[in-house]
């Protein structure tokens, strides 16, 4: 393990911050406070250096300053994960916020990514093309952590992962090279980020794969909590039927008071899907006519959007400096028994903006092998993710509360693990239990590229040779 020292002298500090060419932002700063802040208010820490790297050569100069002196090191892409482990207490954090350039290739079908940006940019520039790269359902969200942990979203039934569609990546690493990882260039590398996080490196560049994608069919369909049991059961037998363009996930959720939802639902819960049709346009009413014709809907909003529009329509739901807790689980099957906990819990949401997502894994994502990415779950059926949320920090303690009940309550029907990107700070326990038979070929590549666990604040793996 890395051992801490004592901080670094202002002498030292100063040495470092004439090698950058980012800001160096110090504990008292002006602009410290806005600089360590987490999209999850619930998580304060306090840095003792953020380092607003420009470029990598930026990046190389502040791995190197860290490791030489002993400080514990973060690396923040988006700042969105929910446990805040793209910053840490009394170390340095490697802020890629700058680093957010984004180059489409529309021949090749591809899109290079620096480091720190969010999907926004990537959805915009890829957009102008007609093409999309598959992500997850908030624009705000960092590539970095989203990519790194595996990536699900609206296109997964149709094209994977994220990481099935990432082709490369620049990888600065422990001992300060750059190096890229593809299929043919460190490949141990590059199997271990499709999926295994910042554990080994500092990623400044990506390369994916885009498809051709532009105005798709999408929306939710709202049904009352009365009928939520009916719903569910319906969902479970449909979705994995479906045809692979279509995606949808399930969600508890208070309808938003606000346009384009009718009045007379604004703040009512109900459960709902999330469609995301991304096939041949003619077909669109045939695909949607049986999910329309269930039950009694409240809603059946689904129309043609450009594809960024659907990515991007929750954004203003959800923005940064929220109390977040989150509790996450894979499932193969949705029993009866599970039916019923999900009924009797997804009716006590607690806040408007807490909600629980089923998301589908099935399609695209089964087609790549348990073992080809270190993304253990591929014969799961769905990622569950409970989030409470609130604004007001004197609701922290109800939406845990809450989260917790109604995960306990449905774990024990669970597959047994969870998806890194969606859990908290959970220990390594719950790391191993997400990788599974994975996790040793991680804990040998993480020997390999970081030896001393330089790279730790993350669902970390642990170096074993
Ligand atoms: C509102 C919201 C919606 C979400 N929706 C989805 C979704 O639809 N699908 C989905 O799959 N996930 C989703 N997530 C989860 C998301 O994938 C994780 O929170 C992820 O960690 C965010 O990445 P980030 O770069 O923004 O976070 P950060 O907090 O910056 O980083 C998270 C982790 O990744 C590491 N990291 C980030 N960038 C790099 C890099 N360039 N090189 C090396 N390490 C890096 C950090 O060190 C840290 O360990 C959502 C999260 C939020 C808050």
């Amino acid at each position: 393990m890395t051992t801490t020292r004592s901080a670094p002298s202002p002498e030292v500090i100063a040495a470092f911050a004439a090698t950058v060419r980012g800001d160096l932002v110090r504990a008292g700063d002006d602009a410290y406070d806005d600089a360590r802040s987490l999209y999850n208010a619930m998580i304060d820490k306090r840095p003792a250096l953020i380092a607003r790297c420009v470029d990598v050569a930026d990046v190389i100069a502040a791995v190197a300053f860290a490791r030489d002196a002993g400080l514990p090191l973060a690396v923040r892409g988006g700042g969105h994960n929910g446990g805040g482990l793209g910053s840490v207490d009394d170390g340095l954090v490697i802020d890629l916020a700058a680093m957010n350039g984004v180059r489409v290739d529309p021949e090749a079908r591809t899109v290079r990514v620096e480091g720190g940006a969010t999907w926004g940019k990537v959805d915009h520039a890829a957009h102008a093309f007609g093409l999309a790269v598959p992500s997850g359902i908030i624009s705000t969200t960092g590539v970095g952590g989203l990519t790194l942990g595996g990536g699900l979203g609206h296109l997964t039934r149709r094209y994977g992962l994220t990481i099935d569609n990432l082709l490369e990546v620049d990888v600065v690493l422990a001992d300060g090279r750059l190096v890229t990882a593809n299929e043919h260039e460190h490949q141990d590398l590059f199997w271990a980020v499709r999926g295994g996080g910042g554990n080994f490196g500092v990623v400044t560049s990506f390369l994916f794969r885009a498809h051709p994608i532009d105005t798709i069919v999408g929306g939710p369909t709202l049904w009352s909590l009365d009928d939520a049991a009916d719903v569910l059961r319906w969902y479970r037998d449909f979705i994995r039927e479906a045809p692979r363009d279509l995606n949808g996930f399930f969600a508890y959720l208070t309808v938003p008071p606000a346009p384009p939802f009718p009045e007379h639902l604004h703040r009512r819960k109900v459960c709902g899907v999330v469609w995301c049709y991304a096939g041949p346009p003619e077909r669109a009413d045939e695909v949607f006519a049986p999910i329309a014709a269930f039950g009694a809907p409240l809603l059946h909003g689904v129309h043609p959007m450009p594809f960024p529009a659907l990515q991007s329509a929750f954004d203003g739901l959800y923005p940064a400096g929220h109390q977040w807790y989150w509790r996450a689980d894979f499932f193969s099957e949705l029993g009866d028994a599970a039916i019923a906990a999900h009924v009797h819990h997804g009716a006590q949401m607690p806040t408007m903006q807490s909600s629980m997502h089923l998301y589908p894994i099935d399609g695209a994502a089964h087609d790549v092998a348990d073992d080809a990415t270190p993304w253990s779950y591929r014969d799961a059926n769905w990622a569950q993710v409970i989030v409470g949320v609130d604004p007001d920090p004197a609701n922290a303690g109800l939406i845990t509360e809450w989260a917790k009940r109604y995960s306990e309550a449905l774990h024990p029907h669970s597959a047994g693990g969870a998806y890194v990107n969606m859990m908290m700070d959970e220990g390594q326990e719950r790391v191993r239990a997400a990788y599974r038979d994975n996790y040793p070929r991680l804990a040998r590549i993480k020997a390999t590229y970081d030896p001393r666990n330089l790279f730790r604040v993350n669902q970390n793996i642990e170096p074993q040779g």
